[in-house]
């Protein structure tokens, strides 16, 4: 796949099918070394791409508390392998770039000191891994695939009302240690076998954090919370652990910040939900118009809802725009529109916006812009003005509007961890933070949780015996 946002991005004939990127030429199998996720496989033997599946060797799942020092190993890989290609595109411009200046004429012009004028404020610039080098050493295994669709397919159906149940999308406000992320994931996979008959419930697993103002940016950005700001072992890290979440059953939902990074997480990723900062921005919505995760847009920080319609509108549309291609190189996409958009009702600085109230206006204002009257509600941020516990008013509200009969509402967003509360991040004393608490947004904690999805499972229950059956 040529773009990292492959199901809608429409086949267009820029790229060859097959070639492994534009221009690029189809040519017999490639014998590639395989850097191993475990300690000493950088010896072993070489894999052969387009091998029988049941031929190759099954790669255990990398421990928890190993995941950072794993991903570390195969940045470091990945950053030997990619400052030598790098160096090769140079050579390969030097040598064929004076042919075209000859050609158009532009040769021999004298040449000027720019120094002044480019990159003054720029310190530093370092290679960073690729996604389709990370997608290659890091890859999807069978049952995380089978999550991912799984998770889609059904977080689509219920947005389109084919599936009578609700979306809970539950976890913490942001990851920074993985060992927590998946003792979170493993309550999560146990509260989606106790109610996968009314619920859907995918994993917040945010790695990148858009901030207010000067902050702690995200796992993906600085995965040793120290200031260090590998972002390549964040990036590797990220898309270890999202394999690692998905691996055990459970879906994933993510924050796609940059625009970069959706394409190091392709394939993984069931929920993209557009931050209330983000959500006017043009990049934004061209990006998750060619998205193959369902997405969803907060309302704006001021409470606009109208920023997140017209979001929704847009992202409906195919767009062509400027992004890269998986290996990291500029690309023209184009995409064919994602008609899974739809309105996150988050609440605002003034107050929240999830009552009876709110959904009704909002379902006119949907119907008015000719869109299906379906949104999400995130219980905490302005609906819970901060405080994590009344998240717990928030969901007791939104069962009891579902229980009352109310078809609009398919989504909840919880935050959630295994310690109830927020701390803060000294990022010159990152061990000094106590296990399983958020360093972001308050949260509640898996007892809560778990009393949470009971009453939202009854709701559905309830909704379910008023109506009929659509199952
Ligand atoms: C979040 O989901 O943690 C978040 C930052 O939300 P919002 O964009 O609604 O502030
Ligand atoms: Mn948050």
């Amino acid at each position: 796949m040529p773009t990292g946002l492959p199901a809608r991005v429409s086949g267009t004939t820029r790229f060859r099918s097959g070639s492994g990127g534009p221009g690029g030429a189809r040519g017999p199998p490639v014998t590639l070394e395989v850097v191993g996720l475990e300690p000493d496989a950088d010896r072993a033997p070489p894999r052969r791409v387009g091998e029988a599946q049941e031929e190759r060797p099954r790669r255990p799942p990398i421990p928890a508390d190993q995941i950072l020092a794993a991903a570390t190993r195969i940045a470091d890989h990945l950053l030997e392998i990619q400052t030598r290609v790098n160096g090769q595109i140079d050579t390969a411009l030097a040598e064929l770039l004076p042919d075209v200046q000859r050609r158009l004429g532009v040769e021999g012009v004298e040449p000027v000191d720019l120094s002044d004028l480019v990159n003054a404020r720029i310190t530093g610039s370092s290679v960073v891994v690729t996604p389709a080098a990370v997608a290659t050493v890091v890859p999807i295994s069978a049952a995380s695939a089978t999550t991912t669709r799984a998770g889609r397919r059904a977080v689509t159906a219920i947005l389109d009302g084919s599936d009578d149940r609700l979306t809970v999308i539950a976890g913490p406000c942001s990851i920074h240690d993985p060992g927590a992320a998946l003792e979170y994931a493993g309550f999560l996979a146990r509260m989606r076998e106790r109610h996968g008959e009314d619920l859907e419930i995918v994993m917040r697993t945010y790695t990148e954090k858009p901030r207010t103002e000067v902050d702690w940016k995200g796992f993906a950005y600085d995965p040793f919370l120290d200031g260090s700001s590998r972002i390549s072992v964040g990036l590797v890290a990220t898309r270890i652990l999202m394999c690692s979440i998905t691996g055990l059953g459970v879906p994933v939902a993510a924050e796609p910040l940059n625009a970069l990074t959706p394409q190091y997480v392709n394939g993984l990723v069931t929920y993209n939900g557009v931050g209330a900062r983000n959500v006017t921005d043009q990049t934004a919505r061209e990006r998750v118009s060619g998205f193959s995760s369902v997405i969803g847009f907060k309302n704006s920080p001021e409470g606009s809802i109208e920023a997140a319609i017209q979001a929704v509108r847009t992202a409906r549309a195919p767009h062509e725009f400027l992004g890269v291609d998986h290996h990291g190189i500029s690309a023209q996409l184009s995409t064919t529109g994602n008609e899974t958009g739809h309105v996150i009702l988050r609440g605002d600085k003034t107050g929240p916006n999830y009552s009876a109230a709110h959904i009704a206006d909002t379902k006119r204002q949907l119907a008015g812009r000719g869109l299906p009257e379906v949104v999400v509600v995130d219980a905490s941020h302005g609906n819970s003005q901060k405080n994590h516990l009344r998240q717990i008013d928030v969901v007791r509200d939104l069962a009891g509007q579902v229980a009352g009969g109310e078809q609009a509402i398919r989504g909840v967003m919880v935050e959630s961890n295994l310690v109830a509360g927020r701390q803060d991040l000294d990022q010159r004393q990152p061990e000094a933070l106590e296990y399983g608490k958020s360093v972001t947004d308050a949260c509640v904690d898996p007892a809560t949780t778990e009393a949470m999805l009971a009453e939202l499972a009854d709701a559905v229950r309830a909704r379910r015996a008023g109506m009929p059956a659509s199952r």
